[in-house]
C-alpha cells in the first residue's frame, strides 16, 4: 500500500484527516486486504478508493501449499511485468515466519542457489517489501491458521543490503507504532555477507537480527562457490562483525548451509571454529545454524543426516568447552523444498 499516495487522494476528495489513519490502521493493524472490508467508511467511499488506488502493488498468481500445511509459497507478479516469490511457513510448532525478498534475482550468483542463477533484475521498492508482509498477515488469518505469526525474515530473493535504501525504508515502516508496529526483535536480515551492510545495521537498527550466509569457512571455497568473497573476503567480513559487536553485543546468526563432501568434514568444522575464535566476541555472540542443502541446481548434495548431527556435535563441543553452556550450533529444518520454497530455491519460475 503507497500511504503517502493514499493520503493525497484523501485529501483531494476532501475527506477529513482522521480517515487517513482508520484507513491505514485497518491496513497495517488489522491486515484488510480490500476497503470493502473496512468497517469505518462508507461503501461509497470503499468503491471510490478502489478505483484510484490498489491496497498492494503486485497480484499473487500461485500460492503453492505443502502436503503438511507447513508451508506456502506465493509468486507474486509486480506491476512492470517482474515476479518475486515469497513464503510463509511454521519452523516450530505454533510459529510462523514469513520469509521476505528483497530483489527481483539476485547478482550475487552464489553457484548453489536458483536466485542467483536467474541473474539480476531490479531492486524492490520499500512498499513491495512491505507488502508481502501485509500479505502474508491477511493471508495467515483468512486462512485461519493455527498459531502466531511471529517473526520477519529477510532471506527470500536478493542480498538485502545491496537494497539498502529501500530495505531500510522498509524496516522503519514494520517497526514503526504508526504503521505495523512489529518488534524489532521478531524481524531477522540476512547477508552473504557485505560490511557496510553490516556496520549499518548496527548503527541503524540494533535491535533487528542480523544472520550471515557464511556457508564456507575458507577464502578458498567460498570464493570459488559465492562469488561476493572475491569483494569481501572473511577477515573483511571479520572486521564488519567486530565493530557489530561492539555496537550492539548481540548475537549473530551464521547460516551454515551443509553440502556433501564440500564443507562438511573435520577440516571445514575446524576451520569454521578458527574464523569464530578469530573474531572479538564470536565465540560467546556466534551462534551456528547448519541446514541441510535443499537440491536445487548446480549438482551439489546434501550432507546425509550423520554428518549434520557430527558436524554439530563438533562445533558445539568447542562452545561447551569455551563458554561451558550448552548453545551455539542448531540443526534447522528445512521446510518448503517439495513447493521449492526452502532456503536456496527461490527461482520466480513455479
Ligand atoms: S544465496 Fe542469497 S546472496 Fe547468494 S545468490 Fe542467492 S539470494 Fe543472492
Amino acid at each position: 500500500m503507497d500511504f503517502i499516495k493514499l493520503q493525497s487522494i484523501l485529501k483531494e476528495i476532501g475527506e477529513p484527516a482522521f480517515r487517513y489513519r482508520q484507513i491505514k490502521d485497518a491496513f497495517t493493524k488489522q491486515f484488510v486486504l480490500d476497503f470493502k472490508n473496512i468497517s469505518t467508511i462508507s461503501k461509497s467511499l470503499a468503491e471510490d478508493l478502489a478505483e484510484k488506488i490498489s491496497p498492494l502493488s503486485f497480484k499473487a498468481e500461485k500460492i503453492l501449499e505443502s502436503k503438511d500445511g507447513l508451508s506456502f509459497k506465493a509468486l507474486l507478479r509486480l506491476s512492470d511485468g517482474a515476479v518475486i516469490e515469497t513464503v510463509l511457513l511454521s519452523p516450530l510448532p505454533g510459529r510462523w515466519s514469513a520469509c521476505l525478498s528483497s530483489q527481483v534475482g539476485c547478482s550475487l550468483a552464489c553457484r548453489f542457489c536458483a536466485t542467483g542463477q536467474g541473474g539480476f533484475r531490479r531492486n524492490l521498492t520499500s512498499e513491495e517489501i512491505t507488502d508481502q508482509v501485509l500479505f502474508w498477515k491477511n493471508f495467515f488469518k483468512e486462512k485461519k491458521l493455527a498459531g502466531k505469526f511471529s517473526s520477519l525474515v529477510f532471506m527470500g530473493m536478493g542480498e538485502p543490503f545491496l537494497n539498502w535504501p529501500e530495505v531500510k525504508s522498509a524496516l522503519k515502516i514494520l517497526i514503526d507504532k504508526e504503521f505495523f508496529n512489529l518488534g524489532s526483535r521478531s524481524i531477522s536480515v540476512s547477508t552473504s555477507g557485505i560490511p557496510d551492510g553490516i556496520k549499518n545495521m548496527a548503527r541503524e537498527f540494533p535491535q533487528i537480527n542480523l544472520a550471515v550466509s557464511l556457508i564456507f569457512p575458507n577464502d578458498r571455497q567460498r570464493s570459488q562457490y559465492m562469488p561476493v568473497n572475491r569483494r569481501f573476503n572473511l577477515n573483511q567480513l571479520k572486521k564488519a562483525l567486530t565493530y557489530y559487536f561492539s555496537k550492539t553485543n548481540r548475537k549473530v546468526f551464521f547460516e551454515y548451509v551443509m553440502f556433501k563432501g564440500l564443507n562438511d568434514q573435520a577440516a571445514q568444522a575446524d576451520e569454521l571454529i578458527e574464523f569464530i575464535k578469530s573474531i572479538e566476541g564470536g565465540a560467546k555472540l556466534i551462534h551456528v545454524n547448519l541446514i541441510r542443502y535443499n537440491a536445487a541446481s548446480g549438482g551439489f548434495s546434501p550432507s546425509d543426516a550423520k554428518t549434520t548431527e557430527w558436524f554439530k556435535d563438533y562445533l558445539k563441543w568447542f562452545k561447551d568447552y569455551l563458554n561451558k553452556n550448552k548453545v551455539g550450533a542448531t540443526i534447522r529444518k528445512s521446510l518448503g523444498e517439495e513447493i521449492k520454497g526452502a532456503c536456496g530455491q527461490l527461482a520466480g519460475n513455479q
